[in-house]
């Protein structure tokens, strides 16, 4: 039996397995919310800490899920969404060529290439129609004889089963084997680089995994003969369940370094869904998702989800019940489905919390020199960024400013643009940056301005930003920024402007030395003195 994706089916007690005859049944509205106890308006997310069971799970991704276990199938129109979907009924589509093509990010069938409207039950695989489903199960079932053939020993034992065993990573005779020395050598030649506590040794072969035999026919499949040094350290890390930063070049094989830790822990999970992968760009989370279904192809249960925006809610939302074991999402979509429920995967409760209880974040000072400079830029801040601006200056009336300053400590704002108004004085103890967008003209108005940052003992950034416009204070600024050890652009250390100046500096020490009567120079003073005089 199909489970299509816009649809749930009515599984009867007494299915074969080998009906296809899909229903659209209107809805039930719980369905499509996780769990609306726990409904929050929302503003920001935050990931709370909840009892973590296993001190192996990677904190920051791996969740516990609602569970259940589908028995009874409703409706839902992708379009329409929940509320005003009807009774009515649709067949599966029976052939490749009645389906349409799919749009980016969305499932695609594994057969045909159009969109992947059904799961396959026998294969959990992404398929169109029942043409390309049979067609789909004669290539499994072909690639299971040719391997049995290929692998006659496997073929007579029990078939493997990962769900029913378990899997704890453990380091390869090979790599045990080899001298300290060598390792550090190895990680020498390979640029990596690693910080923490007994960090266990990197892998030189993805066989030293101990991966099932399908995982490493599929990364054979994809290309991938040797793990890239990241992949190297970072797998058997992850593997181990540890938390990992890791930092690598553009393209170096960082998806696939915690993409096979993920799947091998979904793998032996039996929650769903079991993994959370956040990323910033639906692109991103496309290119995720691909990498990740390629991984795990023709392993059991390990459906994935896309969570991303630019496409309709309601069928990301009825996929995500379908016992999904990864969810691949973008941070603005998945805030859209917290606002309709609140999901706990694997201990880590994911709450959204409202504007009231928003967590204070310290709202950043910037310094512009004059009014319409305040009004522009902290309109065009609040435009592009998203961030909650404000100008203030002396157009502002009292009550405006009295506000204004309220609502910074208060952190109603995120961003102040502030002309020389706020520079002196004022003990803004909750800035912890502030941006001279404008340099001051005057060195003691500079320092007015970033002394607004750390106060109190407090730890506080400015940055400035300079051009010719203030080129009479480039030696100055150089002298006074230079003793709290920041690194100054070269642009600004090899301006003739600043090399001028200093020159000029040292002429008037030195000419003020020369003016200076000691011990010394009393004499030649006298000398002069007199010489001058008998001349006149
Ligand atoms: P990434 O840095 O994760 O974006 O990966 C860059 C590209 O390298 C992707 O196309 C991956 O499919 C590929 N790749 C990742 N790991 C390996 C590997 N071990 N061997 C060959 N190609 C790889």
């Amino acid at each position: 039996m199909f489970v299509p994706r816009s649809l749930k089916i009515k599984r009867n007690a007494n299915d074969d397995g080998k009906s296809c005859v899909a229903k659209r049944i209107k809805p039930d509205a719980e369905d499509l919310q996780l769990d609306k106890s726990r409904d929050v308006p929302t503003d920001a997310l935050v990931t709370e800490a909840a009892t973590i069971p296993d001190r192996h799970s990677s904190e920051s991704c791996l969740l516990p899920s609602p569970g259940g276990q589908l028995a009874e199938v409703h409706s839902v129109d992708p379009e329409q969404g929940v509320k005003d979907s009807h009774p009515s009924e649709e067949p599966v589509k029976s052939f490749s060529k009645t389906q349409r093509w799919p749009e980016a990010g969305e499932p695609v069938c594994v057969v045909c290439g159009r969109y992947g409207e059904y799961i396959c039950d026998k294969t959990d695989e992404d398929v169109c129609s029942l043409e390309c489903k049979a067609k789909h199960l004669l290539q499994v079932k072909e690639k299971e004889e040719k391997s049995k053939l290929s692998n006659p020993q496997k073929a007579d034992s029990e078939p493997e089963s990962p769900l029913n065993a378990s899997y704890v990573y453990k380091e390869h005779p090979f790599i045990l084997n080899l001298q300290e020395d060598q390792i550090e050598n190895l990680k020498q030649q390979l640029g990596i680089l690693v910080q923490g506590q007994e960090v266990t040794r990197p892998i030189i072969d993805f066989e030293h995994c101990g991966f099932p035999e399908v995982l490493n026919h599929n990364l054979k499949k994809s290309g991938y003969e040797v793990p890239t040094p990241i992949q190297m350290q970072m797998i058997p890390v992850g593997l181990l369940g540890r938390d990992i930063l890791a930092s690598a070049d553009t393209g170096s094989g960082k998806t696939a370094a915690f993409l096979l830790p993920v799947i091998m822990r979904a793998l032996f999970e039996r929650k769903t869904p079991s993994a959370l992968i956040l990323t910033p760009t639906r692109e991103l989370a496309i290119q995720i998702e691909r990498q990740a279904k390629e991984l795990m192809s023709g392993l059991p249960r390990m459906k994935t989800v896309l969570l991303v925006g630019g496409l309709p809610l309601p069928p990301q939302l009825y996929r995500l019940q379908q016992h999904v074991k990864v969810i691949i999402a973008t941070p603005g979509r998945l805030l859209d489905i917290m606002k309709q429920s609140s999901v706990e995967l694997c201990g880590i409760k994911i709450v959204v919390v409202d504007e009231d209880k928003k967590l204070f974040k310290p709202p950043v000072l910037v310094f512009v020199d004059c009014k319409l400079g305040a009004d522009l830029l902290s309109e065009a801040v609040q435009k592009i960024t998203g961030l909650k601006s404000i100008s203030i200056h002396s157009e502002k009336s009292q009550i405006e400013r009295k506000n204004i300053l309220k609502g910074l400590l208060e952190g109603d704002f995120e961003v102040v643009v502030s002309t020389g108004v706020l520079g002196r004085g004022l003990d803004l103890i909750s800035v912890r940056l502030v941006v001279n967008f404008d340099m001051p003209s005057s060195m003691d108005e500079y320092v007015h301005q970033v002394g607004r940052v750390g106060r109190l003992g407090q730890n506080g950034t400015a940055i400035t930003f300079i051009n010719n416009n203030s080129k009479r204070l480039f030696w100055d600024i150089a002298k006074r920024v230079k003793p709290t050890g920041s690194i100054l652009p070269p642009q600004l250390l090899n301006s003739p402007y600043l090399h001028d100046q200093k020159r000029k500096e040292q002429q008037r020490d030195k000419q003020t030395q020369n003016d200076l009567v000691t011990g010394a120079n009393l004499m030649d003073i006298i000398r002069k003195h007199d010489k001058s005089n008998s001349q006149k």
